[in-house]
């Protein structure tokens, strides 16, 4: 099997509130489950472009397992490095959204945050063209950051093109213990897809400039796409820096942009597109990802997504 992509992490299914400001401590209504994790809405919008892509997690063998494994099934996702652990319960995260726009959780990670060596099947590494890594992982638990450490030497030794996108969350991780647990990963991208806000805290510079300046100096050949929410991004390189503009959408869900955009920039740049280009596409699957409620409603297929970006045009 040779993947063009493959990433790792926490396998969830998300319950949320059905309407806005009904706070997660009372009793109310919820819809789910939903499939989701932050790698795996990776996953799902990277093969919906048509990518050959895998991912790595564990999941409880129960019916929300089976609700995420179906849903992997239904993408083409290769589920061979996603463990059922038949004592554990499959990840959960239960999720508010208030009038502002701010979310709550609730989390219980449960079998999401067991990763273990020996879901590192070789024969995914083999020949893999891109691996994709994000902090939120990173940060789950020290158990998680060395599996994901060991991930990460097996696609350098297969000279795989390896994308990291901090995520940092500070209430799993704080920043500075995140600079240390994040560095063999910063330094080993090709493809760095951070917001500013987390740019400053990892390279600690003082502005935005001197970060970017850092991290090509260690690297010349890297790519640093800057996300900026509605705004679109900044790519930066070697070439200098471009901004592509955000598309202009009605935000229902923010879940997943971060996500879905990752998988848009690097499906498009392993199909041999520029980097502006990619980071054009990429803008369109965040849009897209937020206008739809549910982690992977909103993940398109290529043409959806193309038709998308045409009729902005
Ligand atoms: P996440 O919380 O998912 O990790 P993030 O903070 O890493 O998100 P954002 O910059 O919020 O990343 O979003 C990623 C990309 O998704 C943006 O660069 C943009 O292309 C798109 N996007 C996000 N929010 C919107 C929006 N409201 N309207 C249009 N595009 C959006
Ligand atoms: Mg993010």
């Amino acid at each position: 099997m040779t993947l063009d992509i493959l990433t790792i992490g926490e396998a969830l299914v998300e319950v949320m509130r059905t309407d806005i400001d009904q706070p997660l401590s009372q009793p109310g209504p919820f819809s789910g489950p939903y499939p989701s994790g932050a790698p795996f809405i990776f996953a799902a919008q990277a093969a919906r472009l048509g990518m050959t892509t895998a991912a790595i997690g564990a999941v409880g063998a129960d019916a929300f397992g089976q609700c995420l494994l179906k849903q992997l099934e239904a993408d083409g996702v290769v589920a061979d490095g996603v463990r059922q652990l038949p004592d554990q319960t499959t990840g959960i995260a239960f999720v508010a959204y208030n009038a502002d726009g701010s979310r709550d959780f609730v989390f219980s990670l449960g079998a999401g945050g067991k990763l273990s060596s020996d879901m590192l099947l070789p024969e995914l590494f083999d020949g893999l063209r891109c691996f994709h890594v994000m902090g939120s992982t990173l940060s789950m638990s020290a158990e998680a950051l060395q599996v994901c450490r060991e991930a990460l030497r097996m696609a350098v030794d297969a000279g795989a093109l390896i994308s990291f996108d901090p995520n940092l969350r500070p209430e799993l991780m704080p920043p500075e213990e995140a600079r240390i647990a994040f560095a063999d990963f910063m330094s080993s991208a090709g493809i760095l897809l951070p917001t500013a806000a987390e740019l400053l805290e990892l390279t600690a510079a003082d502005n935005l400039n001197q970060a970017v300046d850092m991290l090509l100096a260690e690297r010349p050949d890297r790519i640093i796409v800057v996300t900026r929410g509605a705004a679109g991004c900044t790519v930066y390189s070697g070439d200098g820096q471009v901004d592509a503009p955000g598309y202009a959408v009605d935000e229902i869900d923010p879940t997943g942009a971060g996500d879905c955009f990752d998988a848009g920039f690097l499906s498009e740049l392993l199909a041999g597109k520029s980097p502006v280009e990619a980071a054009r596409l990429a803008n369109a699957c965040g849009a897209l990802a937020v206008t739809a409620k549910g982690p992977m409603a909103g993940a398109m297929t290529q043409a959806e997504v193309e038709r998308f970006m045409a009729r902005q045009r």
